[in-house]
C-alpha cells in the first residue's frame, strides 16, 4: 500500500502559501492506519526502546499505541505550561520567534532508551528539540521516527540520531 495515497495535502493552511500535510485522512481509514502502524512498529521496535515519547499533538495518535503494541511505555513531550508537577523544558527557535518543549521531571529513568516520534519532520526543530530534552534528563536517544519527512527541507540533517519516516516528499 502507498501511504502516500492517504495522506492529504492542504493548499494554504495554516497560512497562505504553505500546504499542511494531513494524517486524518490516513488515521480515518482502518487499513491505511493498520498498515501504518505496522510498518511504524517494525521500525521503531529494531531500536529496542524502553520508552516511546511522543510529540504535541499528533505525535501522541502514533507514539501511545505504538508503545502499547511494542510493549514499552509512553510518555509526552508538551508545548509550555501543560504537565502538572515538576517539569524540564526546553526553548528552540522557530521561523518566527520561539517554542518551548516540556517533559515531566521524573518522566524517564537515566539510561532508558527512549525513541522519539512525531507525525511530521518539517525543519526538524521540533524534533532536534525534542531529543536534546530527553539527553538532558538522562535518556538514551537511539532514534527519532516521524510518519511523514519534509526531505527538501532537510530537517534530518539537525538531528544528531538516526532518523527514519515512512512516507518522504521531496
Ligand atoms: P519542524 O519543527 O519545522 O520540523 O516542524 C515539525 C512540527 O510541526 C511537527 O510537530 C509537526 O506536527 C508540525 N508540522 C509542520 N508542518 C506540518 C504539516 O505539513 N503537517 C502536519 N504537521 C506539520
Amino acid at each position: 500500500m502507498d501511504l502516500k495515497d492517504h495522506i492529504r495535502g492542504v493548499p494554504d493552511f495554516p497560512k497562505p502559501g504553505i500546504l499542511f500535510y494531513d494524517i486524518s485522512t490516513l488515521l480515518r481509514n482502518a487499513d491505511a492506519w493498520q498498515v501504518a502502524m505496522g510498518r511504524l512498529a517494525r521500525i521503531v521496535g529494531a531500536y529496542r526502546p524502553d520508552v516511546l515519547a511522543g510529540v504535541e499533538s499528533r505525535g501522541f495518535l502514533l507514539a501511545a499505541p505504538l508503545a502499547l503494541k511494542l510493549g514499552c511505555g509512553f510518555v509526552m513531550l508538551r508545548k509550555r505550561g501543560k504537565l502538572p508537577g515538576d517539569t524540564v523544558g526546553l526553548n528552540y527557535d522557530l521561523e518566527y520567534g520561539s517554542d518551548r518543549i516540556e517533559i515531566q521531571s521524573d518522566a524517564v529513568t537515566p539510561g532508558q532508551r527512549v525513541v522519539v516520534v512525531d507525525d511530521l519532520l518539517a525543519t526538524g526543530g521540533t524534533m532536534a528539540a525534542g531529543i536534546a530534552l530527553l539527553k538532558n534528563v538522562k535518556a538514551e536517544v537511539p532514534a527519532a521516527i516521524a510518519l511523514i519527512e519534509l526531505g527538501f527541507l532537510h530537517g534530518r540533517d539537525r538531528l544528531d540520531v538516526p532518523f527514519e519516516a515512512l512516507v518522504r516528499y521531496d
